[in-house]
């Protein structure tokens, strides 16, 4: 079976970990710093807080901003459900924002209607977070201008969009954003087992992240609110979780971090190839945007609006041995969402677009031939 998406660990990978068990830090040591250090010279960002998932990391971002029982915070239906579940362990209320059909992403003009709406009402979000589906910036600049008019803060869910890049700067640098998250699940661009991580110019929000990550509990002198303890002291001062990474996995992705532009172009050219490729096909293939440079998480090619059929050429492609995917089935029509009350129908565009998204594979060490195999496969599965 040719995966939809799979790691690429090679020999230094391995010696980076095998050098690391055999030090004296399996976790807190010097490993941590140095992958953080490297998101932050890959990304421009200023602080780097390394979690143990991405998971982590948006429940430590809206915490970090305040979400709690009164807070509203807005997601993409066609997601991950952790963009949305991040919200409610905080006990906040989630809602959905439609999807453009162009770019899957979270559209700026239902964001702008569903606003206006909600000043009507009394019920604007206190965050909204976007989610650069398939590593496709959002609309970032659109969307930061709204926040500057409704007043809300922008969580980046870039689990799919390391290595990417909006208007000419890195995706992570939170241009346009109070704090972005990466995932480094091994299906995602770079891995590190599990793990996340959330960047920030803030310096405020960064310490609140730091003390979350490990238990609220702060070690740093000058945060100390009482002074003369001893040399042992360490206070906590709110209530945090461990969401730290190990030091293992750290130099795992430490070493990962310097094959990133190598991912990233592996990526792009099979992106074009498959562009090439299946021109002629009746597929809807993924677009470009001038301002948004993909990271290539995913290559979803769309067979129509019809499930039936997207089932049929699901069901052949992985009949051939080809390991297709769905990104996403709406959040809100899990179960669990269901039962909090939202219903199918909900949001027209995402709906529509799930009937007929197919990911096909893309990975940095899927080969040409594989690609050709794919590509065939799909061939034999639409034909009439
Ligand atoms: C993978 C993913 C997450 C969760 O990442 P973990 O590191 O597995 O917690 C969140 N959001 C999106 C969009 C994802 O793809």
């Amino acid at each position: 079976m040719i995966p939809y998406g799979r790691q690429d660990i090679d020999e230094t990978d391995i010696a980076a970990v095998v050098a690391t068990l055999r030090s004296d830090f399996l976790t807190q040591g010097p490993a941590l710093p140095d992958f953080e250090a490297s998101l932050r010279a890959s990304t421009g960002a200023e602080h780097c807080i390394v979690m143990n998932s991405a998971t982590s990391a948006l429940h430590a971002a809206c915490l970090a901003l305040g979400a709690g029982p009164k807070s509203r915070v807005w997601t993409s239906p066609i997601s991950f459900v952790a963009s949305a579940n991040c919200a409610l362990y905080c006990g906040a209320v989630v809602d959905f924002v439609d999807i453009d059909a162009d770019t899957f992403n979270m559209s700026v003009a239902a964001l702008s209607d569903k606003l206006a709406s909600a000043r009507h009402a009394g019920t604007l979000p206190d965050i909204v977070i976007p989610v650069h589906m398939a590593g496709r910036s959002c609309d970032m600049q659109a969307i930061a201008e709204l926040a500057r008019i409704y007043g809300f803060k922008i969580i980046e869910d870039a689990s799919h969009a390391i290595g990417g890049a909006y208007r000419g700067t890195a995706v992570g640098g939170c241009r346009f954003s109070e704090i972005t998250v990466f995932s480094f699940h091994p299906v995602k661009i770079v891995t590190t087992g599990e793990g996340g991580a959330a960047l920030t110019n803030d310096p405020d929000l960064a310490e609140a992240m730091i003390k979350l990550r490990s238990h609220g509990i702060t070690r740093a002198p000058e945060l100390l609110v009482r002074q003369d303890e001893g040399p042992w002291a360490y206070e906590q001062q709110l209530l945090g979780f461990n969401y730290r990474m190990t030091d293992i996995q750290a130099a795992l992705g430490t070493s990962q971090m310097a094959r990133l532009p190598m991912f990233i172009d592996r990526r792009r050219r099979l992106a074009e190839r498959y562009d090439a490729l299946l021109a002629d096909l009746p597929l809807v293939l993924p677009g470009r945007d001038e301002n948004a440079d993909s990271s290539w998480h995913l290559y979803i090619v769309r067979v129509g609006t019809d499930p039936a059929r997207r089932r049929k050429i699901f069901d052949a492609l992985r009949a051939a041995g080809i390991g297709v995917n769905v990104h996403y089935m709406p959040i809100y029509r899990q179960p669990f969402y269901e039962a909090l009350g939202f219903a199918s129908g909900y949001c027209p565009q995402a709906e529509q677009y799930y009937a007929g998204a197919i990911s096909i594979p893309m990975f940095a060490t899927l080969t040409d031939q594989d690609q050709d195999r794919v590509v065939a496969a799909l061939e034999r599965a639409m034909a009439p």
